[in-house]
């Protein structure tokens, strides 16, 4: 077993991570910025140690302030989270390389699976199907245009480094082609410093279906169900649920199936996910994989009872999964909200919901500065049902009790959605929140007049 695990992330992930370190009799230490030294994480991991200074890319993104670290504190493994370092190769070489094992797949996989270009081609190297697209690299507007006109608009310029639903660019014809290449060209430079673009067919209005895998390094593969996060403003998740409604059985495990097969062509070990888009034919496209544990695991384990950190940690340590797919049982529906803070501020009154079928996941607490610095997700708000009318109505009552007074967050708008029609019935699709968002603003302002 692990002594001692470095956990580089902050939030609600690394209090996450800590718990399942405690859980384990594993030793926590958790980096953090100058920013948040006064963070939940810190207080509960068994140490911490402050890195740097409060801008991401001082901190938690300073690969060799972490490894020095980590040896510093005599740390035998580093668990990185979601987001920042958790899909950057580089930095998992560096910890094989200093004997520090990195709690994930390892360096070769993220460089096949964690770029979108390269990952597109191995899989359609192994048969699994991916949106109709450009081949390598596409450097130049020219090229661009040359490979829209071949796959026919619309198009979508995506950036291979991609992320956070960034440096994606719609384009429905030859004339904006030049200004959607070159802002996404620099939106990939600015945020993941890597410009690579590609271009893919534009599905219109596709259902996003992700599926959660589990994988040891003796190369047994599981599946632990799909996820469905449709719900998306800007291509960003803002809510995800399990089982996907609205598909019949034959295609579920098609696509099921299908990331098995694609997890199992990477050589993949650790927990990842396989999006795929689903379009209104039953057709389903790979678009990524995610070689890291996602914000929305915790809609997986609520469905499985399957602890994934913990397994992540345990493969990491070369053990073989404890279950096989037939093992794996889904019987309950499970719905994760998150909650975006809308402005910084601190928070002076915390109320964060609690009772049956519910599980938080949070960093917050009453007294707590919401900061610029990062990302604006501050709770993730999971209810299960025994089907999903009782989730939903779930949602709904924990969405009505919760109080964050201090700063605005989304979650009166939520709470708004959980009465419309087509929410209710469920199976819509990736253009929904854009349609339905303007109806409940305008609720939203009636409401509080
Ligand atoms: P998930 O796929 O787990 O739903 P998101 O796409 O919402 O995750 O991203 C998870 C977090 O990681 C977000 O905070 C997002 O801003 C950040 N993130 C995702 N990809 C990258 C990346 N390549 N570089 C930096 N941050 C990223
Ligand atoms: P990120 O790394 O930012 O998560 P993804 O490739 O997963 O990037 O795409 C984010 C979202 O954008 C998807 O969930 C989907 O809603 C939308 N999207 C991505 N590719 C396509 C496509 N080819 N056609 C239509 N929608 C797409
Ligand atoms: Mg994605």
């Amino acid at each position: 077993m692990f002594k001692r695990i470095l956990i580089a992330n902050r939030g609600e992930i690394a209090l996450r991570i800590i718990r399942c370190c405690r859980e384990l009799n594993i030793q926590s230490v958790v980096v953090c910025s100058t920013e948040d030294k006064k963070s939940l994480p810190v207080m509960m991991a068994t140490y911490s140690i402050c890195i740097g200074p409060a801008k991401a890319k001082d901190s938690y993104l300073n690969q060799n302030a972490i490894i020095e670290a980590a040896k510093k504190m005599n740390c035998d493994a580093i668990h990185p989270g979601y987001g920042f370092l958790s899909e950057n190769a580089d930095f998992a070489r560096k910890c094989e390389q200093n004997g520090i094992v990195f709690i994930g797949p390892s360096a070769d996989i993220i460089d096949r699976m964690g770029d979108k270009q390269a990952a597109r081609k191995l899989m359609m190297e192994n048969d699994v199907p991916v949106v109709p697209g450009s081949e390598g690299c596409i450097d130049t507007v020219e090229d661009a245009l040359k490979w829209a006109e071949k796959v026919g608009y619309p198009v979508l310029v995506k950036a291979s480094a991609g992320g956070g639903g960034k440096g994606m660019r719609r384009v429905y014809s030859a004339q904006d082609m030049k200004a959607a290449f070159d802002s996404a060209k620099s939106e990939a430079e600015s945020a993941f410093g890597n410009g690579d673009l590609y271009l893919e067919k534009l599905i219109i209005d596709p259902r996003h279906i992700e599926v959660q895998i589990l994988a040891d390094k003796s190369g047994n593969v599981v599946h632990l169900g799909e996820r469905d996060c449709s719900l998306q403003k800007n291509n960003q998740k803002l809510l995800e649920e399990s089982p996907a409604v609205g598909i019949d059985d034959d295609l579920r495990e098609r696509i099921r199936q299908t990331a098995v097969k694609a997890a199992k062509a990477a050589g993949y070990f650790s927990a990842g996910t396989i999006e795929f888009v689903l379009d209104k034919h039953g057709n389903f496209y790979f678009i990524e994989m995610n070689t890291r544990i996602q914000v929305e695991h915790p809609v997986t384990e609520c469905a499985t009872g399957i602890d994934l950190v913990r397994e992540q940690i345990l493969i990491a340590l070369g053990r073989k999964l404890p279950f096989e797919q037939k093992d794996i049982k889904i019987n309950v529906h499970v719905i994760e909200c998150r909650i975006n803070a809308l402005s910084t501020g601190k928070i002076t009154t915390l109320h964060l919901p609690e009772g049956f079928g519910v599980r938080v996941e949070s960093a917050l607490y009453e007294g707590y500065e919401v900061s610029p610095y990062y990302d604006s997700m501050i709770a993730k708000l999971i209810v299960f049902g025994s089907n999903r009318r009782e989730a939903v109505r779930r949602l709904r009552r924990v969405l009505e009790e919760i109080i964050v007074d201090g700063v605005k967050t989304n979650a009166h708008l939520m709470y708004l959605l959980t009465y419309q029609p087509e929410f209710i019935r469920g199976g819509f699709d990736t253009s929904y929140w854009k349609k339905v968002e303007g109806d409940l603003i305008k609720e939203l302002t009636e409401v509080s007049k």
